[in-house]
């Protein structure tokens, strides 16, 4: 028997075009391919028609389906002699549990390997006008969870990520925004910082909202802004809205 394989792939953030060129070829080859809700189903188009589809996310009302369960079947059909892709959202090493997937791989002795995708804090920003670092503004960036923070254990050391980075990212927080502006506020940040919240970013139902630390959960509640969001903190934020000033000014030269 010839023997399997394994492709832990990123789809990138949303926009189908997006992905990259060793990802579609993945997704080609694939005899079976196990994705997940934010992966853009357009991208299944790629796959063989005879290609076995199992989908990991979220249906309404139900579970995902456990990693355990997920990591139990890449190896099955590996072990099968199956050119298996585990196609995930953004990239598979940031927030996509990818790791545990190629720990789980190495263990079982499955050869496989890892295939970057632009991840959401990359597509949403640009999609959004908002340069993560700007000369002047910001010389780095951060990404983190919004999961857990107001948790003693916290993943996220927030009095040490005020100080030290300018652009603060914040992947799964929108449910609890009011926990981290509070983390942000107690730790030195001004709530006057610019924020903006970008949902489903680079696809054509982006939306984005701008404000500050101070104002702009209001606009959160007042817009039912919901998952995938991220949320994006720092002076770049005001980049966006010089980009769209120029751009409406261009406008109004032309008409
Ligand atoms: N591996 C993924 C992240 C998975 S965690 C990546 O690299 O992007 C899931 C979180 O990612 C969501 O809760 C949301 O915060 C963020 N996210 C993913 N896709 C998004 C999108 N298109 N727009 C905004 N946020 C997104």
């Amino acid at each position: 028997m010839k023997p399997g394989s394994v492709a832990i792939v990123g789809a990138g953030p949303g926009d189908p075009e997006l992905i990259t060129l060793k990802a579609v070829l993945r997704i080609q080859q694939a005899e079976v391919l196990l994705y997940d809700r934010l992966v853009n189903e357009e991208l299944l188009n790629y796959a063989q028609p005879d290609a076995v589809l199992i989908y990991c996310g979220k249906s309404p009302g139900n579970h995902s389906m456990p990693q355990r369960k997920i990591e139990q079947y890449m190896v099955q059909y590996a072990r099968e002699g199956k050119k298996v892709v585990r196609l995930k959202g953004g990239d598979p090493f940031v927030f996509g549990r990818g790791g545990e997937e190629a720990l789980a791989m190495a263990e079982a002795g499955i050869a496989y390997e890892v295939v970057p995708g632009i991840t959401s804090a990359i597509g949403a920003a640009a999609s959004a006008g908002i340069p993560l670092t700007h000369r002047g503004l910001a010389a780095s960036f951060t990404i983190v969870t919004g999961s857990r923070c107001n948790d003693h254990e916290s993943p996220v050391q927030w009095d040490q990520l005020v100080r030290s980075s300018d652009t603060i990212v914040v992947y799964m927080g929108i449910s609890q925004f009011s926990e981290i502006r509070e983390q942000l506020l107690l730790h030195g940040k001004s709530g006057l910082t610019p924020v903006a919240v970008i949902e489903n970013g680079t696809t054509t139902r982006q939306r984005t909202l701008t404000g500050t630390l101070n104002n702009i959960e209001k606009l959160l509640y007042a817009t039912k802004i919901g998952n995938p969001a991220l949320i994006i903190i720092g002076e770049v934020v005001k980049v966006r809205e010089q980009l769209l000033k120029l751009e409406i000014e261009a406008k109004s030269q032309i008409g």
